[in-house]
């Protein structure tokens, strides 16, 4: 059967799969250091312009550069999503090396997201190398700043979305390999709150604490939270005051906001923003806002889950489907109506942890969903 022959393709290129998975793991590209990830993209670039993609490099300021990659032709285009960056340092390699073991890959961020590449170039390579048909060119965006809220990168990524019939998102999988059909949005906000000090023995009358006004607003922002709909609202910092005899002249806090739909983040965001001072002598300023739109599961999603769960079984694996609370670049894409798959890359655990490790035997079925996603969706 063709399908088993395209997936035994891959099963006979895993060894050459695992020396490209080091060669990624050990280009380190915390989204911090911009130099680091301009290695590591200029190392990506070499890869895939050898495969006859042609490359725009969008320079980055205080990030790296942002890739834009185009393989193939055709008036339609579908968009893949790979973030360069990851959330580890660098060094972080030599603490905890590249290995295979257990039939499993280790290596800081081969999970979040490394293995997007890996999976990518390989069907790139075998759609050429078995002559497979496409109807439709490929373009890809490799950011270098997704695990820092994609700033430098979101307009590329939204308007390149817009031009797509659908976009594919190499983010890990869910644990045991199911994709995300839905994503909270996220929102990161600061308060400031200013009191008058005062001496807490002599004059306590004289100071309006700003620990006490802060108190009051953590209990009434927490009051938010709504498991039913989905939405946290989670006071995850907070820091004041001087000295223990000293009224507070100043506390702030920082706070994550997690939400299922538009309608809610409209609801926390002016509940936010409207934060009202409680005494006179105080005042509260709020910053930030909503950084990633919810994903919500619209029906051309539920139809690619659809189309992607049916390749899937012809391929002999079952795919499943979930909701997580985390955010992704397919966040930016589904809020413009663009059918959006996420979840399609490493099958294995520990995003953002020391246990983080993809799972060799799942590599080729995914890899091969990937090739009949890119070439025969719609
Ligand atoms: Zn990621």
């Amino acid at each position: 059967m063709a399908d088993n022959a395209l997936v035994r393709h891959f099963e006979n290129r895993i060894p050459e799969m695992l020396e490209f998975a080091k060669e990624l793991v050990e280009h380190e590209s915390p989204s911090t250091d911009p130099q680091a990830v301009n290695r590591f993209s200029a190392f990506l670039r070499g890869v895939f312009e050898a495969e006859g993609a042609t490359c725009e490099v969008f320079p980055g300021t205080d990030r790296g550069d942002n890739l834009k990659l185009t393989w193939g032709q055709g008036d339609k285009q579908v968009l893949v999503l790979c973030h360069m960056d990851t959330v580890w340092p660098v060094g972080e390699v030599a603490r905890r090396p590249f290995r295979v073991e257990d039939g499993k890959v280790w290596g800081p961020g081969i999970y979040d997201m490394k293995a997007g590449f890996l999976y990518t170039l390989e069907a790139i390579r075998a759609i050429k190398q078995l002559g497979i048909k496409m109807n439709r060119k490929l373009v890809m965006v490799f950011n270098s700043d997704e695990e820092i809220g994609s700033t430098s990168s979101r307009a590329l990524i939204e308007e390149e979305a817009k031009k797509s019939e659908f976009v594919l998102v190499l983010e890990p999988s869910v644990r045991g390999g199911g994709l995300k059909t839905s994503r909270k949005g996220q929102g990161t906000f600061s308060i400031q709150v200013t009191g008058v000090s005062a001496h807490s023995g002599s004059d306590p009358e004289r100071g309006v604490s700003a620990i006490g006004e802060l108190a009051h607003h953590i209990l009434a922002l927490h009051a938010l939270t709504d498991f039913q709909t989905g939405t946290t609202v989670n006071v995850g910092v907070v820091s004041g005051g001087s000295r223990s005899n000293v009224v507070a002249a100043r506390a702030s806090a920082e706070v994550d906001v997690r939400v299922a739909n538009a309608s809610e983040a409209a609801r926390v965001e002016s509940a936010l923003f409207g934060l009202k001072p409680t005494r006179s002598g105080i005042s509260v300023n709020v910053t930030g806002g909503m950084v990633r739109p919810p994903m919500e599961r619209s029906e051309g999603i539920a139809r690619l889950f659809q189309q992607a769960k049916a390749f899937a079984a012809e391929l002999g694996f079952e795919l499943t489907e979930s909701a997580t609370g985390a955010g992704s670049d397919g966040n930016f894409t589904a809020a413009l109506g663009v059918p959006t798959l996420d979840g399609l890359g490493a099958v294995g655990d520990g995003s953002h942890a020391i246990h983080e490790h993809m799972v060799i035997d799942a590599i080729p079925g995914r890899i091969a969903l990937l090739v009949r996603l890119i070439t025969e969706m719609g």
